[in-house]
C-alpha cells in the first residue's frame, strides 16, 4: 500500500530539447533519483568533467569495452560513440532508488529489450524553430554541429510514439512539474 517501487527510467529527446536542464531540476524535487555517467568518445565541453559529465574515451578504449561486453547499450549518435556501462547501472540500482538513463532513441530500444520494466520518456520540444534557437543559446556547438544535431531531431521525434510518456519542455517548471507525476506514477505501478 502506498508502496514506491525503484524504477528505471529513460529519458531521451533531441538534443537542444532540455533533457539536461529538466533532469537536474527533476533531481532537486526528487532528491532520491540516481542517475548513469555515461562513456562518449566526443571531446569534453568546457566545464565539463571526466567521470561526472561523461567518462571520456578514446575510440579504441570504447571499442575495448564494447568488445568486453561491458555496455548496457551503446550508439553512435551525431558522429560519437555513447554508452552506459552495466557497473554504472547495476551499482547505482543496488542502492534501491530509482534511475534515470539520458540516452539517445537507439540506446532507449536496447535498454527496453534488456530491462522490459524500463519506462521511456521522450522529451518534446515546443517547436523545430524553438529547438533551434535553443542550441544556438546554449553556444557549446560549432555551426557543423547544430545543423546536424538539428537533422537528426526530426527523426528522433518521429519515434516519441513508441515511448511510455512524452513531455514537452515549454516552460521548465511547468514541464518539471510534468515529468516529476510521471516519475511518481510509474514508481506507484
Ligand atoms: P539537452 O540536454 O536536451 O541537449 P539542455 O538541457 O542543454 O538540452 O538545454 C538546451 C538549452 O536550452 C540550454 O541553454 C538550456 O538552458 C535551455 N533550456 C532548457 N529548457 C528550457 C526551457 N523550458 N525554456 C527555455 N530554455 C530552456
Ligand atoms: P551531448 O553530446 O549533447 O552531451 O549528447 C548528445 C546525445 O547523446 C544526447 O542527446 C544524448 O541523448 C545522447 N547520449 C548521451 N549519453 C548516451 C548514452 O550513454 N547512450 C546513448 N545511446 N546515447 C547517449
Amino acid at each position: 500500500m502506498g508502496g514506491v517501487t525503484p524504477t528505471l527510467f529513460v529519458i531521451s529527446g533531441p538534443s537542444g530539447a532540455g533533457k539536461g536542464t529538466l533532469v537536474a531540476l527533476l533531481r532537486e524535487r526528487h532528491p532520491g533519483l540516481g542517475l548513469t555517467v555515461s562513456a562518449t568518445t566526443r571531446e569534453p565541453r568546457e566545464g565539463e568533467v571526466d567521470g561526472k559529465s561523461y567518462y571520456f574515451l578514446s575510440d579504441d578504449e570504447f571499442k575495448r569495452r564494447v568488445d568486453a561486453g561491458e555496455f548496457v547499450e551503446w550508439a553512435e549518435v551525431h558522429g560519437h560513440a555513447y554508452g552506459t556501462l552495466a557497473s554504472e547501472v547495476s551499482s547505482k540500482l543496488a542502492s534501491g532508488s530509482s534511475l534515470v538513463l539520458e540516452i539517445d532513441v537507439q540506446g532507449a530500444f536496447q535498454v527496453k529489450e534488456r530491462f522490459p520494466d524500463a519506462v521511456l520518456v521522450f522529451i518534446m520540444p515546443p517547436s523545430l524553430e524553438v529547438l533551434s534557437e535553443r542550441l544556438r543559446g546554449r553556444g557549446t556547438e560549432t555551426a557543423e554541429s547544430i545543423e546536424l544535431r538539428l537533422a537528426n531531431a526530426e527523426r528522433e521525434m518521429a519515434l516519441a510514439d513508441r515511448y511510455d510518456d512524452v513531455v514537452v519542455n515549454d516552460d521548465l517548471d511547468r514541464a518539471c512539474d510534468e515529468l516529476l507525476a510521471v516519475i511518481e506514477k510509474h514508481e506507484r505501478n
